[in-house]
């Protein structure tokens, strides 16, 4: 959703409540797409808080479906946004970029409401996801998640202490 700021900007006092639909259908990084279990609406407060100058405070949950690092099975990962950004219009957009970490979700005076929900999931997202700490994994010979069943590999080593040794193999 795209929010024209120039309304809010320009009256004194104005405070403007915003339910604002996430419309990203999945969140992409790095060449992976992760879908989306749940997503809530983003909350936003924008308020008028100096000459050109806009406050935006927003709120969302959502969750996403991201892969245990183990075994692979998708895993519900909530994230509980909130944010709180101050935009200087009086600022030219070089200097704006340098204040804030990202302005690419403003766009002369339009905010983009999933660029700016985005970055937030960016910023929260885990390094690392496990569906259980004790996932025993994928069988590297075959390829049965051994957390379902067991194969007769002789790869397979039932101490937790070794899935996490070749987690660091597998970091590298
Ligand atoms: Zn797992
Ligand atoms: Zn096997």
């Amino acid at each position: 959703m795209i929010i024209n700021l120039s309304e809010i900007m320009s009256v004194k006092g104005n405070v403007k409540h915003i339910q604002a639909p996430i419309e990203l259908k999945n969140f992409c990084m790095e060449g992976m797409e992760y879908p989306f279990a749940n997503k809530s609406y983003v909350e936003l407060t924008l308020s008028h808080v100096g000459e050109r100058q806009v406050r935006i405070e927003g709120e969302a949950k959502i969750s996403l479906l991201i892969p245990c690092n183990r075994c692979l099975e998708e895993v519900e990962n909530e994230f509980e946004l909130k944010f709180f950004k101050d935009l200087d219009f009086n600022l030219d957009s070089e200097d704006r970029i340098k204040e804030l970490d990202e302005t690419n979700y403003i766009s002369g005076y339009n905010l983009d409401v999933d660029l700016l929900v985005y970055d937030e999931i960016l910023i929260d997202f885990p390094m690392k996801v496990l569906c259980d700490v004790n996932c025993k994994g994928i069988c590297r010979e075959c390829g049965t998640n051994l957390n379902k069943s067991n194969c007769s590999c002789k790869e397979a080593d039932p101490d937790p202490r070794m899935s996490r040794i070749r987690d660091i193999f597998n970091n590298f």
